[in-house]
């Protein structure tokens, strides 16, 4: 079932002069009951607009949010269905409130739980399918007491506790320590599993996006520039920029050979790169077009369409936004044929 669906998904900021700042473009994707889509990016990608979207923080200038393939959910039901865990388990959590409370009031706010004992045992619940135990002594604890990965598991229980559909996670672990980052993810694939979650996992690391999604998006300034199945995206990057991205995280399981030529992509596109700051206007073109190596007369004039790589021109929907591919157009790999 799909339980998040985004169409044509425009977000645009005013500025003081001139046009309003787009910061997404007709981003579209759907995913489903028990999936993790991993959407990839550095910062200034558009990750965190889409996630502000998605939790009804700004309003999109265009384009539709469907829950459960129902359009115009908001309000209290939106809220209870898609919830967010964020980057820093610092800041999520209220240092003068307990445990206890951060996990008791969602529980009661949404009806998933009644006063008194009810609630008791559904916090302790919510404690040990996050296993912070013993359950009573964690509750009684504040943020303050506990560590960065503890936090993140509060964070985790409280986003569960209105028993969501969609659960977006921001780089959930990228402010905790190295050691503790598997755990983390470990335990949210096992929650997705356990509850049939769709979950969204915003990242800018290829490897764990690889391991813990089926399917990747990658975004650049504001546009998917890539996506399909995770191992193929990976392991088989078809635009410059995944190319990129993958070059500077050898441990995503590319093999020598391909680290070895996206390095020379990389050297490639910083001298690009040093040469376009120089020229102040990137025009109408492809967007990645200042850092790409691979950039021709076509690039600089019209924005390029999805493609579907030729090596994987079958029904992966694999497609990557690039003129490298003219030839294959995606439409041709997935279009129905129609009976003779
Ligand atoms: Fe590079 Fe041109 Fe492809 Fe853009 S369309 S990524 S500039 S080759
Ligand atoms: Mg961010």
């Amino acid at each position: 079932m799909t339980a998040l669906e985004v169409r044509d998904l425009t977000i645009e900021y005013p500025q003081a002069h001139g046009r309003p700042f787009r910061a997404v473009h007709d981003l579209s994707f759907s995913l489903h009951a028990g999936q993790t889509l991993a959407l990839v990016g550095e910062s200034g990608s558009g990750k965190s607009s889409v996630l502000k979207a998605l939790s009804r923080l700004v309003r999109p200038a265009r384009g539709e949010i469907l829950l459960g393939g129902r359009e115009g959910v908001r309000g209290t039901e939106y809220r209870r269905a898609v919830q967010m865990v964020f980057q820093d388990p610092f800041a999520s959590l209220n240092p003068s409130h307990t445990i206890d409370h951060h996990l008791r009031r969602p529980l009661l706010a949404t009806g998933r739980a009644r006063r008194g004992a009810e609630a008791d045992a559904a916090v302790a619940e919510l404690l040990r399918q996050v296993n912070l135990t013993p359950a009573a002594d964690v509750a009684r604890k504040r943020p303050h007491e506990l560590s960065g990965g503890q936090r993140q598991r509060v964070a985790i229980a409280r986003a569960l506790a209105p028993q969501p559909d969609v659960l977006l996670a921001d780089e959930p672990v990228s402010m905790l320590d190295v050691s503790i980052r598997l755990e983390i993810l470990n335990l949210l694939d096992h929650l997705k599993r356990e509850r049939d979650l769709a979950l969204l996992y915003v990242t800018h690391d290829l490897a764990t996006a690889r391991h813990f999604s089926s399917e990747i998006m990658v975004m650049y300034r504001g546009e998917v520039v890539e996506r399909g199945p995770s191992d193929e995206v990976i392991l088989s990057p078809k635009h410059p920029y995944t190319q990129l991205l993958a070059a500077a995280a050898p441990s995503t399981g590319a093999t020598r050979e391909q680290v070895r030529a996206a390095r020379q992509v990389r050297l490639a596109a910083r001298a690009q790169r040093d040469a376009e700051r120089r020229e102040v206007v990137v025009g109408d073109g492809c967007r990645f077009r200042p850092r790409c190596p691979f950039a021709m007369e076509k690039c600089t004039q019209r924005p390029p369409e999805a493609r579907i790589s030729p090596a994987d021109g079958t029904s992966s929907g694999h497609r990557a936004l690039c003129w490298l591919y003219e030839d294959t157009p995606a439409t041709a790999a997935t279009a129905p044929t129609v009976p003779p």
